[in-house]
């Protein structure tokens, strides 16, 4: 199906490559058979690249295990917790942020380790909301993912669950309307879906999202920042604005994690705040998500902005527009200085 190129084919034939390789039929259908710089097969083959580990990598940077009080689970906010279900995906991503275990069997979504993480978030009053994630989660039956969902609605604190998903990128088929039928009986529910590039907004995807957001489903999206594939102006404000199209707010824009063999994806961090600077005031706010650093170590997401304030005089703070334009804004006397 596709013409390997030698940085390809010796990656496939290495032992040191940890993720699977993994892609629908769908979305190969997406991608181009004769050239290997292409942004969506950049994201889903890999290359050599991928087994060296460049400095400051590591496996788990945001330490996810140590905040893991039951395996699958990670509590590292004050009111919600990160479920993972299962470690499978339909397609597997290059970049992905937890290729520790993602693909390698090792995490299933068996009824006892299913039925201990629910067993902690009942037994935590302070969890208001759980997110569903993995692996892919609507890669379970409807079934599976009824129990689950069911299960959780019975603990009254559990005020709106969320699930992650790349479904309706590289597998729309599986919005079905029984499964929108399905999960819409256990509202309030929002999904957050992972887009990365205009040229995954097919009329397919396009059909996916409506059928979700016809199911009263809030979508929002996850977008990686990464290096030669979605890290110019241009091609972001074309997925943004695809994705309000879809009716899919954009969420948040993510530094690409480091994990190991990573750093050919990765950009410095002022390319997102340059990116950032070309949408705000030039597009629909709703348009503009928010950049985040997370944090390694597991402090959690950081958001960057780019800075708009420019200084003080008096009781005068001087602000910069999205033109450049300097502006002074009555303030008034203020104690700490918080800007
Ligand atoms: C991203 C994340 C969340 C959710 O964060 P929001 O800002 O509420 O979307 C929760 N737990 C973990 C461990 C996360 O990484």
């Amino acid at each position: 199906m596709l013409r390997l190129s030698d940085e390809e084919r010796l990656a496939l034939e290495q032992d040191g490559v940890k993720l699977p390789l993994g892609i629908t039929p769908y979305y190969m259908s997406l991608i181009a058979p004769n050239d290997p710089e292409q942004p969506l097969r950049r994201t889903v083959i890999p290359t050599l690249q991928e087994v060296v580990k460049g400095p400051g990598e590591a496996d788990d940077p945001l330490g996810e295990e140590s905040q893991s009080p039951v395996p699958g689970l990670v509590h590292r906010y004050p009111d919600r917790v990160l479920l993972l279900l299962s470690d499978f995906c339909s397609t597997y991503c290059r970049y992905c942020t937890r290729s520790r275990l993602v693909g390698h069997g090792a995490l299933r979504p068996s009824r006892s380790r299913i039925d201990r993480a629910l067993e902690y978030i009942r037994a935590t009053p302070s969890i208001r909301d759980v997110l569903l994630s993995g692996g892919d989660p609507l890669l379970l039956s409807d079934d599976r993912l009824a129990w689950i969902l069911l299960r959780l609605r019975q603990i009254a604190h559990v005020e709106i669950v969320r699930i992650g998903t790349k479904v309706p990128a590289v597998l729309p088929q599986r919005i079905t309307p029984q499964l929108v039928r399905m999960l819409r009986r256990y509202h309030p529910l929002w999904m957050s879906l992972h887009f990365t590039h205009p040229e995954e907004c097919t009329v397919e995807a396009y059909r996916a999202c409506a059928q979700l957001a016809d199911g009263g489903i809030p979508l929002g999206s996850q977008t990686v920042l990464l290096k030669g594939i979605n890290d110019e102006v241009e091609t972001m404000t074309a997925l943004v604005h695809h994705l309000m199209k879809m009716r899919v707010r954009p969420y948040y824009l993510y530094q690409c994690d480091p994990i190991t063999g990573s750093a050919h994806f990765r950009t410095a961090v002022e390319k997102g705040v340059e990116i950032i600077r070309g949408l705000r005031g030039f597009t629909s706010g709703y348009a503009v998500p928010t950049y985040v650093v997370d944090a390694p170590g597991g402090g959690g997401k950081i958001p960057l902005m780019p800075n708009y304030v420019v200084g003080q005089q008096g009781d005068e703070l001087i602000l910069r527009n999205y033109q450049n334009g300097l502006y002074q804004y009555p303030n008034g006397p203020c104690s700490d200085n918080l800007l």
